[in-house]
């Protein structure tokens, strides 16, 4: 997953840099939300946001004369989950780099809602995205306002109340300094589990309509894992989302696996219906 969390990376490298510049975090984003790469020309705003997700015959490469990604396509209704699946080094994060728009397709479209996304501002666009991922993005201040840079204009009742839905309420309250407690860089100061919480809270602070997660494969204690397990559940209910999924829990309830290998889409179903096959997945399953 590097790949794709280096962008994300870069933002909260930037953002810690621009803080200790700039006084006052609306000042701070309005230079962070310029946009790293131009729109095309005559780009809309999201006409909706329900969530349909499709790829159509999409092809993309990071360098010449490769194929990273063969060919995919899929149907994605809004709400759905989908769980992506395969082998490292099969495309899943580049689908998901994809989806984010950090790189447009070669050839075939991604269309959103019905929309072409290469017509779609990347801001729109992003405003209804949500990110859970492995490192989780964590800024040098305190947990509220962490916790905040989902909704900037968001009230303390609505982080607190964000904070409970995501299980991370419990925890945030003993600490001595409880919401108002500054973490220091990378977060460091609570533990890796705590810091998923609070940033599934500034997910369902920020209500996105398609959501992306990375599944941790770091091992946590079992009691935070259950929490974390419970928090998701919350946070994906009605929204699209994608995972990359590791778990094998989490695959047999998405509403579709993608089944990836070299790039390409090798099988697609519930797992139900992949197990029938007696595929590829069918081999993952019972080969392990
Ligand atoms: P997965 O997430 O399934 O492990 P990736 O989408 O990360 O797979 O990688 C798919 C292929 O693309 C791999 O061969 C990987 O080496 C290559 N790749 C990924 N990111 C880049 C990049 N930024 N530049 C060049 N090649 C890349």
């Amino acid at each position: 997953a590097r790949q794709f969390t280096r962008p994300l990376n870069d933002l909260a490298n930037q953002f810690n840099t621009l803080l200790s510049a700039v006084a006052g975090a609306e000042r701070v984003f309005a230079v962070i939300d310029e946009p790293v790469e131009q729109d095309k020309e005559g780009a809309q705003a999201l006409q909706t946001m329900k969530g349909n997700v499709v790829f159509k015959q999409v092809s993309f490469s990071y360098e010449k004369n490769a194929n990273t990604i063969r060919n995919v396509s899929f149907d994605v209704s809004a709400g759905e989950i989908v769980a992506l699946v395969g082998p490292t080094g099969a495309g899943k994060t580049t689908i998901i780099n994809l989806l984010s728009r950090f790189y447009d397709p070669k050839s075939g479209q991604i269309l959103v809602d019905g929309q072409d996304m290469t017509q779609i501002k990347r801001e729109s666009l992003r405003q209804h995205m949500g990110f859970v991922l492995q490192d989780t993005v964590l800024f040098q201040m305190t947990i509220r306002e962490n916790i905040r840079y989902g909704k900037l204009d968001a009230t303390d009742d609505e982080v607190e109340e964000a904070a409970k839905q995501a299980n991370a309420y419990s925890f945030i309250q003993k600490l001595p300094n409880g919401f108002d407690t500054v973490l220091d860089q990378d977060g460091s100061g609570i533990s890796q589990g705590q810091k998923q919480l609070v940033s599934i809270a500034r997910v369902i602070l920020a209500n996105p309509s398609i959501l992306i997660l990375d599944e941790a494969t770091s091992s946590i204690d079992t009691m935070t894992e259950m929490k974390i397990q419970e928090a998701l559940h919350t946070l994906m209910k009605g929204r699209t989302s994608f995972v990359i999924a590791h778990r094998l829990n989490t695959i047999q309830q998405a509403d579709q696996i993608l089944v990836l290998q070299d790039g390409k889409v090798i099988e697609k179903g519930s797992h139900e219906e992949l197990l029938t096959k007696k595929g590829f997945y069918y081999g993952m399953h019972y080969g392990e």
